[in-house]
């Protein structure tokens, strides 16, 4: 298996100009047949641990020290980018999920809008498109269908920013903090998870975070 971690090096290197598509298939291919470093010293019950490619890239004299710092940093943001992300769609699919209780959309549709949204995370896109966005850029969805449902989704409806859960609230009163029951996350209302865009700074910081 090649962790996302090394996925995300590589594409960032091949994309810096550091090394090329075929020399990174290369060192993967070899990184995974675990052939390509004699000096390694591999114990037997650790055998299946892949040395890290920047650490192969360096060894064979394809990047430099400094270019493997900056990969790496670049790499760590676009991780936390990817984070951010997946936190959102927990959002995003239940809108998604509203749209194919109409009839709305497939979810083949909003399986590759998902799709499109994390694969512009790992190539460090922000702010990420809303699902709604690329619903309607990719022509699955009309604009007018977007906000219609958005709406239907505010009205009585909170967002545990935590596990995703929605919950229709009886009776809502504005202005109140809601703890989710289930994980005791905050809860928000559709329109102000809106207006939060899908980079670290806002959306994160209102997440509480499982990693930490
Ligand atoms: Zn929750």
């Amino acid at each position: 298996m090649i962790s996302i971690k090394d996925l995300l090096l590589g594409q960032l290197a091949v994309e810096k100009g550091l090394v090329t598509q075929a020399q990174l298939s290369e060192v993967m291919k070899e990184q995974q047949d675990g052939k390509v470093d004699p000096n390694a010293t591999v114990s037997p019950t650790n055998s299946k641990a892949a040395r890290p490619l920047g650490t192969i890239l360096l060894s064979k004299g394809m990047i430099k020290e400094q270019d493997l710092v900056a990969l790496l940093e670049e790499q760590s943001r676009r991780l936390e980018s990817v984070k951010t992300c997946q936190k959102m769609q927990k959002v995003e699919y239940l809108f998604g999920q509203l749209l194919v209780k109409y009839n709305l959309a497939t979810m083949l549709q909003i399986n590759k809008c998902l799709e499109i949204q994390l694969k512009m995370a790992e190539k460090g896109v922000t702010p990420i498109p809303r699902l709604g966005e690329l619903l309607v850029e990719h022509g699955f969805v009309d604009k007018k269908t977007v906000a219609d449902v958005l709406k239907m989704q505010d009205k009585d409806v909170l967002f545990c920013t935590g596990c995703g859960r929605q919950y229709n609230v009886v009776g809502l009163e504005e202005g109140k903090a809601y703890k989710c029951k289930e994980c005791g996350g905050v809860m928000l209302k559709r329109a102000l998870l809106e207006s939060l865009k899908a980079d670290e700074t806002t959306f994160g910081f209102e997440m509480p975070t499982e990693e930490r």
